[in-house]
């Protein structure tokens, strides 16, 4: 199979999900298939391989299991941005809206140096929300933002225009 109907065909919708009228893209089935788990990770390190990354930014939870072999790949240490209460020291906090409610975002304070390269990487970019609270804690840290990568865009949610000032790449676009 080719390579986006491969990621396609192991990306599962599922109806009403966590509430009526969300319909969830459940990527369990992609990571659980090594070629396209590859496939996936792959593709988005090598959107940042001449960016000198020297920091990726995994976004809780799901974006951990992208964000972290991506960071591995292209050489860089790997920062989660968390849930609030999980992170132990002191963090810088951003508080944002979510397709399904709101929610905060943490980072370590000393996780990125002033002027650091820093890619951010999650799941799916919905409404934009989460990925630009995320740009919005690499900023107060001085991370030199060089973009940002999802496995999947919900374009239809218009989540873009809410990190319009910075890059971004989607390996699977529903629109
Ligand atoms: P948003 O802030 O609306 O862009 O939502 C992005 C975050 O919520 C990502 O971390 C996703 O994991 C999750 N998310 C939002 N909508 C969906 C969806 N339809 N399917 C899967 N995950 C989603």
């Amino acid at each position: 199979m080719a390579g986006d109907e491969m990621l396609e065909s192991l990306i599962h919708d599922v109806a009403d999900w966590p509430q009526p009228g969300v319909g969830f893209k459940d990527i369990t089935p992609l990571l659980a298939d090594p070629a396209a788990f590859t496939e996936v990770i792959d593709r988005l390190a090598g959107h940042f391989i001449d960016r000198e990354v020297t920091k990726v930014v995994g976004i809780e939870a799901r974006g951990f299991l992208i964000g972290a072999p991506v960071a591995l790949r292209l050489g860089a240490g790997f920062v989660p941005a968390r849930k609030p209460g999980k992170l132990p020291r002191p963090t810088e906090t951003v508080t944002y809206d979510l397709e399904y409610g709101t929610d905060s975002l943490e980072i370590h304070t000393d996780a990125i140096e002033p002027g650091e390269q820093v890619a951010i990487i999650d799941d799916v970019l919905a409404t934009g929300g989460t990925a630009a609270a995320a740009v919005e804690l690499v900023e107060r840290l001085g991370g030199n933002l060089v973009g940002l990568g999802f496995v999947i865009e919900l374009g239809f949610l218009g989540g873009a225009a809410r990190i319009a000032g910075a890059a971004h790449t989607s390996l699977v676009t529903y629109r």
